[in-house]
């Protein structure tokens, strides 16, 4: 990578008025960190005696409906080149769209320039994945002035309801409008989301901070659903443009790969200055997303990058006529953008994916230090002035990045250099899964990164000194906390190890899972650094999309209750707490209970739509019909297998009561009426989870089909699972699964987006489901199955054969060997019970088999002949879910690893 700085002008560099004349070079030198050499080109930018003119012209906010009305009609007539004539709903959607994004630039830059002139300590956030879904009504309600009232002047109006009322002028509906917009899917599932949520809230809180990110081509792919398997096309989002996102082709950073490194000097050690003689070279070029807070006028930025061919070309080609050639090599550049890999929890070992983390890092690290140099401090004040999270592993090369400039081209000794950058990272772990840990070959390495694999082992060799010395003559804790991993047939990278050497701090993402990363994959971590090094900082969601935004009626409900009209609730959730008041409340119990149904219908609705108009749903029982939702990635350790199998039971003992000449009132008694509604994607290249996904849908076919149950069970799959289509499941739902094995699911966050919601949970005691049974109380949740403590001992009985399965799970199996659900092909499921009975039931299923039906038939009993204690449990829930805001996360990293403070708008 060059590293001559790209000198753009891009608003973070152009800062506040200068207040007199002659204070002018030395403001904006201090401001801008352009050399006194430099500065006359900038100050001659715009000469002084123009500036008032610029001052009178200065760009405005929209305010009221009025302004708006002219800034959509501006836009659609200039920028979208349409009329009155021929503006449909995507037409409004992207004048919408760009008029409220106008007005979130303008807030934008004024951040900005803020943050230039105070110059704060600020945070970079590092994902590969931010899975943002839409834009334009998160805006709406994050961007919202105070509720201002309406013409009339008696109800109060935030911005959204300003908006709808303008577009219902102009002939439009808002849901319309809203639904024109592809969701920005550039993530898997829980990680981009998380992502997503704290720079929603990072904003909220005004804490400086910035995301980087990769600007896939293509998100996650669009899941299809025909003849019950899982088939994958295209995410192609960016088909109708992108109105969000401003190209800053001015921003453009070369990044390297391959080559070689070059010692002119010969033999000196290799924590000397080198020179890294790259030889692919591409083009970063960033991308802005204005991220929106709530209630401030502070604007964060998430950059993406996207990859471009640099403009050299290659004169030897040139020159040989090979034009054609020459061309294809410098087009390939893009390929490193093209795509989100899609697995979640899995690290696949292709060579793109590390070109893609270092193109990132690079890119996001010079961009960084950029940023730093123009305040011209010292290096030793960089960890003062910048935080970078390490969103999991793959942003882990930054670390060695980092130690690269400093080293060769900084010229920094290597210890100093090495101070700074252990100072300046953290790393958030997210699993304990062996295969979700990235491991790359050092063949690979010294390939594509020759330079930084030596940085690498200079840092191994470095770590393992100070570790021989604490312990002497242990050659095999040596070999265990190396960074490099000896195996056959070739040397590893545990990149979770490089993380943890170059961190200051590790967190997990819930209490109990960081607690066994501590106890398990990073023990001998803990022995050597001891425990302080190790710390938790639970998951959260932001309550302005997973609340107002998902449900206004629940949040307009609960505002009403708690006499909070402002939506303050929103920003300080132990308002909720008030809650608790009317928990008994039977009319208030009932109007909750409505919020609920009509959430439900919505639900019904979507279902009957992606059934081609045909409802499964019967809309005569919604209000005593349970909807009971399992979405989430389809894996084998969230075991979406059992609660499939718990389906089937249920199916069979409703089939032989009928048999033994039960009447379907007397079965309805013990089995009341449910729909099982499944969604999520599996891997492209996850075989059993793609057979889970057809076990269901095989399922659903023969269920939803047999007239003899009377609709007693339904069951669902929805396909396409993402952001949006969650909005509109999750509060729908009065029972959400959370069933992973214990000790196998990290923190997981759609369980609080569920309470959230006002929907109970079955779980195991595993991942956030333990803080969240700490928080709403043990009786507002149903837990079963096996503590992580037991799991051990129960995959060593397997492997020896000691398990009995239950006769439940039995009849479920041979049900499915019968060939029920696949008559043509009697063994398609072989796999799935061949894992359970003779691979050593790895997840346990059987273990926890009997617990789980047992707990789900407690749930009917709650919901059917408990209702109001139901609702009580519901209320509750909510009342004390506070802890779960995404908020209260990065409140706790800012002030335990970041260091950092807000920086509040005038
Ligand atoms: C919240 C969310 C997830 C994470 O769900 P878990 O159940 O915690 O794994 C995945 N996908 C989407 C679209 C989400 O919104």
């Amino acid at each position: 990578m060059s590293h001559s700085l790209s000198t753009s002008t891009t608003n973070d560099m152009i800062t506040e008025e200068p207040s007199s004349p002659n204070k002018i070079p030395r403001l904006t030198r201090r401001l801008t960190g352009f050399l006194p050499q430099e500065i006359k080109a900038i100050d001659t930018m715009i000469p002084l005696q123009s500036r008032a003119l610029w001052n009178k012209h200065k760009v405005q906010k929209f305010e009221d409906a009025e302004g708006f009305d002219d800034r959509f009609i501006h836009h659609v007539e200039t920028t979208l080149a349409r009329s009155l004539y021929n503006c449909d709903d995507l037409a409004a959607y992207e004048s919408t769209s760009i008029s409220v994004r106008d007005n979130l630039v303008i807030d934008w830059n004024k951040t900005q320039q803020r943050l230039t002139a105070r110059d704060p300590k600020r945070v970079y956030y590092l994902s590969l994945e931010f899975l943002m879904g839409r834009a334009l009504d998160n805006a709406l309600i994050n961007m919202g002035s105070e509720p201002k009232p309406n013409s009339n002047g008696d109800e109060l109006l935030g911005t959204r309801d300003m908006v709808k009322d303008s577009l219902n002028d102009l002939g439009f509906r808002l849901e319309d409008v809203l639904a024109q917009e592809p969701d920005a899917a550039l993530g898997n599932g829980g990680l981009g989301r998380l992502a997503a949520c704290f720079i929603d809230s990072m904003t909220t809180e005004n804490i400086p901070a910035w995301g980087y990110g990769l600007r896939y081509e293509y998100g996650i792919f669009a899941q299809k659903i025909i003849d019950g398997y899982q088939i994958e096309t295209p995410d192609y989002w960016l088909n109708i443009g992108n109105r969000w996102e401003i190209e800053r082709h001015e921003i453009q950073i070369p990044v390297t790969f391959y080559g070689y490194v070059d010692r002119p000097d010969g033999d000196t050690p290799t924590t000397d200055p080198a020179q890294w003689i790259g030889g692919e070279r591409v083009l970063a070029v960033a991308y802005d997303f204005p991220v929106p807070g709530y209630k401030t006028t502070t604007v964060n930025n998430l950059r993406l990058w996207k990859a471009k061919p640099t403009t050299e070309f290659d004169f030897a080609k040139f020159n040989t006529g090979d034009y054609k050639n020459s061309v294809d090599q410098q087009q390939r550049a893009e390929s490193i953008t093209a795509c989100l890999y899609p697995n979640d929890n899995f690290a696949e070992g292709k060579e793109l994916r590390l070109k893609q983390q270092y193109f990132w890092c690079a890119a996001s690290l010079h961009d960084i230090i950029r940023r730093f140099k123009k305040t011209q401090r010292p290096w030793s004040e960089f960890p003062d002035q910048v935080a970078i999270q390490l969103n999991d592993t793959h942003p882990t090369l930054a670390v060695v990045e980092l130690q690269r400039v400093l080293v060769d081209l900084e010229k920094l000794p290597w210890a100093e250099a090495w101070d700074i950058v252990n100072k300046t990272f953290a790393y958030t772990n997210h699993t304990v899964m062996q295969e979700a840990l990235e491991k790359w070959p050092v063949s690979l390495f010294s390939r594509l990164l020759p330079r930084h694999l030596e940085i690498i082992y200079d840092i191994n060799w470095f770590f393992l000194q100070e570790v021989e010395k604490k312990f002497p003559d242990n050659s095999e804790l040596l070999s265990r906390i190396s960074i490099i991993e000896e195996v056959y047939p070739e040397r590893l990278i545990r990149m979770a190890f490089l993380a943890i050497v170059g961190s200051h701090k590790v967190n997990g993402v819930a209490e109990l899972h960081s607690e066994l990363i501590k106890t398990t994959i990073f023990s001998d971590f803990v022995k050597f650094y001891g425990p302080s090094k190790f710390t938790n900082v639970t998951n959260g969601i932001t309550p302005r999309r997973w609340l107002k935004q998902a449900n206004p009626e629940l949040s307009k409900l609960i505002s009403e209750a708690i006499n909070d009209p402002k939506d303050d609730f929103l920003l300080d959730m132990t308002k909720l707490t008030k809650l608790a008041e009317f928990a008994d409340d039977h009319g208030f119990q009932q109007r909750w209970n409505k919020v609920k149904e009509d959430n439900k219908i919505k639900l019904a609705d979507l279902i009957k739509n992606l059934n081609n108009g045909e409802d499964i749903i019967d809309r005569e029982h919604i209000n005593n019909t349970l909807f009971d939702i399992q979405v989430k990635r389809i894996h084998e350790y969230k075991r979406q297998q059992m609660n499939i199998f718990g389906v089937i039971y249920r199916y069979l003992a409703i089939k032989n009561l009928l048999e033994q000449g039960a009447s379907i009132e007397e079965v309805e008694k013990k089995f009341p009426r449910k729909v099982s509604i499944f969604g999520g994607k599996s891997a492209p290249g996850y075989y059993m989870a793609k057979l889970i996904i057809k076990l269901i849908n095989s399922v659903a076919d023969v269920v939803n089909s047999d007239v003899a149950i009377a609709d007693l069970i339904k069951v669902v799959f929805i396909p396409d699972y993402n952001v949006s289509k969650a909005e509109i499941i999750i509060p729908a739902s009065d029972l959400s699964e959370h069933i992973s094995t214990a000790g196998t699911e990290a923190s997981g966050t759609s369980n609080m987006k569920f309470v959230m919601n006002g929907g109970l949970i079955i779980g195991t005691v595993d991942g956030a489901n333990v803080e969240i049974t700490r928080e709403i109380g043990e009786d507002n949740i149903f837990l079963f199955g096996n503590l992580s403590e037991k799991v051990e001992e129960l995959r060593y009985n397997h492997k020896y054969r000691k398990s009995e399965m239950p006769s439940e799970l039995k009849m479920v199996l041979n049900a499915i060997e019968s060939g029920l659900f696949s008559p043509e092909n009697p063994n398609e499921f072989k796999p799935l019970w061949d894992s359970i009975k003779h691979h050593g039931d790895y997840y346990l299923v059987s273990d926890d088999f009997a617990s789980y039906l047992a707990t789900q038939e407690l749930v009917d009993q709650v919901f059917h002949y408990e209702k109001s204690e139901w609702i009580k449990k519901c209320i509750l829930s909510v009342a004390n879910v506070g802890f779960f805001s995404s908020d209260r996360c990065i409140e706790e990293y800012a002030e335990t690893i970041w260091n950092v403070e807000p920086v509040k708008p005038e």
